[in-house]
């Protein structure tokens, strides 16, 4: 017979892993975006906008999504502390209006589960109709936001190593690439000829699958796309690290990009 020891004893919040961004003078724009009920359990959608410092050209609006599978925990606490390193250091979000939403699925992390109270998994309920109120919160959202670019954040239980799942092919190459590197420096690339069933090239898929989190169908141009996965069961302060090394090289490679983009 097993007895919990008492830290899983301890029922957990999610509000636990966001409660450092509940600061007074914090420099984000903190929103609840709706809230529901699932089993008489009260949640709540946040969304944390930072603004960047101006780049001289126009913003680009990037979405930042974590917690969709709620035993993920590594993307949810990176995201948090990307938004304390944003108070810090604004410049890394120069030229950016972040939009980050740390914990899509609060009633899936207090259980421990990839999937949500109702059993759903929410990445594979996007823009099927889903009456899921995480989904549903989230898409109009999307849809309303119009994002240029969206990182999502996610571990993966059967990866010795990191991997990314990323549209578009200028993104791949310049940006996804680099920020894949710098990750490696953390924890070791995932460069199998397939991953979760799909072909990959140097830890990188270039596809996606139907039902995950993305722009609206009907969106043109297409923003970019991209999954960072790190592997579940690694160090969870390293994946937290590679994390947050791949957010940073990510906005940074995609702003030079743009850069070089309006000069030719
Ligand atoms: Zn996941």
């Amino acid at each position: 017979m097993s007895h919990p020891s008492p830290e899983q004893a301890r029922p957990k919040s999610y509000r636990e892993p966001l409660a450092p961004l509940l600061k007074a003078k914090a420099p984000w724009l903190s929103t609840t975006l709706g809230t529901w009920s699932a089993d008489r359990t009260p949640y709540s959608m946040e969304q944390h906008l930072f603004v960047g410092p101006r780049s001289g050209g126009d913003y680009f609006r990037v979405g930042i999504f974590a917690g969709v599978h709620g035993d993920e925990t590594a993307g949810i606490h990176a995201a948090v502390r990307f938004l304390l390193e944003l108070e810090r250091n604004p410049g890394l979000a120069r030229g950016y209006e972040l939009y980050v939403y740390p914990l899509c699925n609060p009633s899936g992390f207090e259980l421990g589960t990839r999937f949500s109270r109702s059993g759903r998994d929410l990445n594979r309920e996007f823009w099927t109709g889903s009456r899921e109120p995480e989904v549903q919160l989230l898409e109009r959202q999307i849809r309303t936001l119009r994002f240029d670019g969206f990182v999502s954040l996610h571990a993966d239980d059967e990866s010795a190593g990191l991997y990314a799942f990323a549209l578009g092919a200028q993104v791949t190459q310049h940006v996804v690439e680099p920020a894949l590197q710098a990750a490696e420096k953390v924890l070791p690339r995932n460069c199998d000829p397939t991953i979760d069933n799909f072909t990959s090239r140097n830890g990188l898929i270039r596809q996606g699958y139907p039902g995950m989190l993305c722009a609206a169908p009907e969106t043109r141009p297409r923003p970019f796309e991209i999954v960072f996965e790190t592997p579940h069961h690694a160090d969870l302060e390293k994946q937290i690290e590679a994390n947050l090394v791949f957010l940073r090289q990510t906005l940074d490679q995609y702003q030079q990009l743009q850069a070089v983009g309006q000069d030719l």
